[in-house]
């Protein structure tokens, strides 16, 4: 496994109720997977994801990442795991704005510690995603598609162990989205990368290896996809 919750359970003060995002949650992701986190709005999937993703801490379980419980890390090593080992693409892209396309992946790098010449690993991802060029637009001028290209690249150009896209085509149409799938699934085929993303979209569910249905904070259902 490459990362996992543990009878994970989240809550969230509201007014003088306790919201239960996550109850008892048991699931892991191993190496090499394409999976989604599907159910509806507000079942608890982007909680899961930002747990798995070290964004969050859980209010009991463990999160294990690599095999070590990173449920009671610091804030700072917890950035610092993160940083390093976690590629995060949001559903609304989430680029800096008054940085380019090539600044925006390097930062990633520069945020991971990565010694060393950075250009052409930089050039590299952006190249992997079809956007050699435009290595110097900010975000600004490039389209939704093309931005969500750039948070892939800025996501893939650490070497994560794993890359968590919470709903990454919820805000594209169906074309790029497809598209965006398509570039995930041959990252994934051909080099191996790692993903877990979520939906609530029948269309990107069907593209999955594996499906894990949240229903209400809990898993209700963990079955093969249709993705081939
Ligand atoms: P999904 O991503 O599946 O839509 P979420 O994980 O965002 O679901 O939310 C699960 C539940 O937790 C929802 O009831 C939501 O309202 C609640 N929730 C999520 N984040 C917070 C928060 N920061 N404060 C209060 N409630 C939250
Ligand atoms: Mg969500």
């Amino acid at each position: 496994m490459i990362c996992k919750l543990v009878g994970v359970t989240k809550s969230y003060p509201m007014g003088d109720l306790l919201v239960q995002a996550l109850r008892n949650v048991t699931v892991g992701v191993g190496a090499g997977e394409f999976t989604v986190f599907a159910g509806p709005s507000g079942s608890g999937k982007s909680t899961a994801l930002n747990l798995l993703g070290c964004l969050d801490r859980p209010s009991s379980g463990e999160v294990l990442l690599d095999d070590k419980n990173v449920a009671s890390l610091s804030d700072d090593a917890l950035g610092a795991v993160r940083a390093r080992r976690i590629g995060f693409i949001f559903q609304s892209f989430n680029l800096i704005p008054v940085l380019t396309a090539s600044e925006n992946v390097d930062l990633a790098l520069r945020l991971a510690g990565v010694e060393g010449p950075r250009a052409e690993r930089v050039e590299s991802a952006l190249k992997a995603v079809g956007l050699q060029d435009y290595l110097h637009r900010r975000p600004s001028q490039l389209s939704g598609g093309q931005q969500q290209r750039v948070a892939i690249a800025r996501a893939l150009v650490k070497s994560p162990a794993i890359v968590i896209a919470d709903e990454p085509t919820a805000n594209l149409d169906s074309t790029n989205g497809e598209a965006i799938l398509d570039l995930m699934r041959e990252m994934n085929q051909k080099n191996g990368v790692t993903f877990l993303f979520s939906t609530h979209d029948p269309m990107v569910m069907s593209r999955a290896r594996r499906v894990v249905r949240l229903k209400d904070g809990e898993v209700v259902a963990d079955e093969a996809g249709a993705g081939a």
